[in-house]
């Protein structure tokens, strides 16, 4: 049975897309089959897997549109495109998509619409991963009410927690209103830099919020990492040997490891 996580912070460039490229592509070389959803219009991690967005027939834009008017699994399938990762496609977003989230506005099911489009798909994967875009609107309250957990992903910086309130608000909000089992699945701490106290911390410090729930891989601060989306790769592509893509490696298998034991 598929699993649906999000990828969330409300907070921009804190690591989301890199984590939703990264980890979706190592758990896919695992020999899990992984779709990953890019829900924000920036389309960030479309174009980092090398998509050729101004190729592409369909979009997220039409998915939402469509499964607006009712269930449309045509589309869906239309819209999902294979990666240069073996296993892992991806559900690809341009920024026509912010249209949507407005032309959704009035729709009465406007929290639902996601939740119905992977509803036709949802089993033909393991894992379902949702980049979110970086604001609390409808796309990523739609990313939340489709999902089984969600993924935080957290910059190791001086104003880490600011902002972590609001996001648990959120959560907490679409659990009493949209999705009573919106369980989290992980925190992962990105950008870590050895070299200062502050980095150590805040992870910390984090720990101390999320008792338990914080990921014992943590990605550092990696200039490869921030080089490979221009490539259009993932890190394993890009390079493999990096400290980067060795972090994401092993945070795969700690995601892996940690499913089993549920
Ligand atoms: P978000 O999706 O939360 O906005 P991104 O994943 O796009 O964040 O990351 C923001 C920027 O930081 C991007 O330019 C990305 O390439 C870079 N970046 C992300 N993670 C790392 C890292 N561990 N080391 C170095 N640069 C990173
Ligand atoms: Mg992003």
């Amino acid at each position: 049975m598929g699993k649906i996580i999000s990828i969330f912070n409300q907070k921009g460039g804190v690591g989301k897309t890199t984590t939703a490229i990264n980890l979706s592509s190592y758990i896919a070389m695992m020999g899990y089959k992984v779709l990953l959803v890019d829900i924000d219009p920036q389309g960030n991690a479309t174009s980092g897997l090398g998509i050729e967005k101004d190729a592409l027939e369909y979009s997220m834009y039409d998915v939402i549109i469509e499964n607006a008017k009712g269930e449309d699994l045509e589309v869906v399938k239309n819209s999902i495109v294979k990666t240069v990762v073996d296993n892992l496609y991806v559900l690809p977003s341009k920024v026509e998509l912010a249209g949507a989230e407005i032309e959704i506005t009035f729709n009465e099911d406007r929290e639902k619409i996601l939740k119905r489009a992977l509803k036709g798909i949802k089993d033909d994967y393991d894992y379902i991963f949702i980049d979110c875009p970086p604001s609390l609107g409808l796309l990523t309250i739609n990313a939340l009410t489709a999902s089984n957990t969600v993924l935080i992903t957290i910059q190791c910086e001086y104003y880490a927690l600011e902002g972590v309130g609001q996001l648990m608000n959120t959560i907490n909000l679409v659990r009493k209103n949209l999705n009573k089992d919106l369980d989290i699945q992980g925190v992962v701490m990105s950008m870590f830099d050895g070299r200062t106290n502050l980095s150590i911390e805040v992870v910390e410090e984090v720990k101390k919020y999320f008792k338990g729930k914080v990921y014992t891989t943590i990605i550092p601060r990696n200039i490869k990492l921030a080089e490979a989306p221009s490539h259009g790769l993932p890190i394993m592509l890009y390079d493999k040997n990096s400290t980067g893509a060795k972090a994401y490696k092993e945070l795969a298998q700690e995601f892996i490891e940690l499913e089993r034991d549920e």
